[in-house]
């Protein structure tokens, strides 16, 4: 992980290199059980070279706590490793420039769960294991068994809200807690399974 951690602070595939200060490859424990991904760093995020360190870190660290795990028990990172300029979406091709370094973390950390946070990480990961994407509503808080390869081991992709959807919405506050509930639910009825 260190090692792809150190190809992805001088990759050029993609224009986002031009605006980055740092890449924010990711943290967390290798391998893990539960791998949260966004969407990309924000500003925050370009200055520290860690994700979620800004105010959806705080809510993302809070609803972790909430269900009984710490930041340091699970691998966070995103869809694209540098910050796209303004807080933008990453676009299409900056998207498909970066996902072969999420692939690569994906096999390294073997996780029980993949958890694509909002409409742009799940679209994202959706492509990736060629899940239809009918929309968001649709597909939020329900359990998709996926394998990374043949023969591999099977994870679930459960996508939840983006912990930032409070921050213009605090209303959306209940359904991410609700979400956060369906992780640790899920994640205790997976433990109790042969892998
Ligand atoms: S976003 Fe990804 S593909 Fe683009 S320059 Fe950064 S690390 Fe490379």
């Amino acid at each position: 992980m260190a090692s792809l951690a150190n190809r992805i602070s001088t990759c050029r595939r993609c224009d986002l290199c031009a605006s980055r200060a740092r890449t924010v490859p990711g943290e967390g424990p290798v391998p893990c059980l539960i791998m949260l991904i966004g969407e990309g760093p924000g500003r925050k995020e370009d200055e520290s070279g860690r994700p979620f360190v800004g105010r959806a870190g705080a809510i993302l660290s809070g609803l972790l706590r909430d269900i009984g795990l710490s930041r340091e028990e699970v691998f966070i990172t995103s869809v694209v490793k540098c910050r796209p300029p303004g807080n933008r979406a990453p676009k299409r091709e900056e998207i498909a420039s970066c996902i072969p370094y999420l692939d690569q973390q994906i096999a390294l950390l073997s996780p029980l769960i993949l958890v694509p946070m909002g409409r742009i990480a799940v679209s994202a990961i959706f492509g990736r294991y060629g899940i239809p994407f009918p929309s968001f509503k649709e597909v939020r808080g329900r359990r998709y068994p996926v394998r990374d390869r043949e023969g591999g081991p099977e994870m679930v992709i459960l996508p939840v809200y983006h912990p930032a959807v409070i921050t213009h919405n605090p209303p959306a506050r209940s359904a991410l807690e609700e979400d956060f509930r369906r992780l640790a639910e899920c994640l205790d009825g997976l433990q109790g399974k042969d892998r």
